[in-house]
């Protein structure tokens, strides 16, 4: 079984993450989506409401599984028997960031950073620009799926 591991924050879901995760499909047995808990940073939503807006998203993806984790993500990957994380790359920050990290990810475990490059329409958009437009009572549902839109 081929199985990836598309960790993230999902605070919240995007159409962005939506876009990676679809394409990522075909490329997998199965998709976990891991929202990891880093009990440094502060969520605009709970970890019940952000677990919500994903399960509620691919309800009808068999596919795919949404969990919860702690720790380093290739601890996470290592303990759900899956060799490949998912990325999405948006622009060249992007990539340099997730570069260090991917190479990182590999010295400590042999699991390979399986990267996306956006769909075209959708490296515009962020959770934190999401998140910044709810607080200003702005329209934000072009970038968000139906699950987050009737939040
Ligand atoms: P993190 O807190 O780990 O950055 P995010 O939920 O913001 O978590 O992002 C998870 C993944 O989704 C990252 O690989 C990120 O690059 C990707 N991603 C987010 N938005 C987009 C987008 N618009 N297009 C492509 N990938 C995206």
């Amino acid at each position: 079984m081929r199985i990836a591991v598309f960790p993230g924050s999902f605070d919240p879901i995007t159409l962005g993450h939506t876009d990676i995760i679809e394409r990522g499909l075909p490329l997998f047995d199965k998709i976990i989506l891991a929202i990891g808990t880093n009990s440094n940073k502060k969520y605009m939503f709970s970890l019940e409401k952000r677990l919500q807006f994903l399960s509620e998203t691919f309800k009808n993806e068999e596919k795919i599984e949404v969990k919860t984790y702690k720790g380093l993500t290739v601890d996470f990957c290592k303990s759900q028997d899956a060799k490949f994380i998912l990325r999405g790359l948006r622009n060249a920050h992007d990539l340099e960031f997730e570069k260090a990290i991917g190479q990182t990810n590999f010295k400590m475990s042999g699991i390979e950073t399986i990267f996306l490059i956006s769909g075209s329409g959708k490296s515009h958009i962020s959770s934190t620009i999401v998140r910044e437009v709810m607080r200003n009572n702005g329209d934000y549902s072009f970038m968000v799926p139906p699950a987050v839109r009737k939040k």
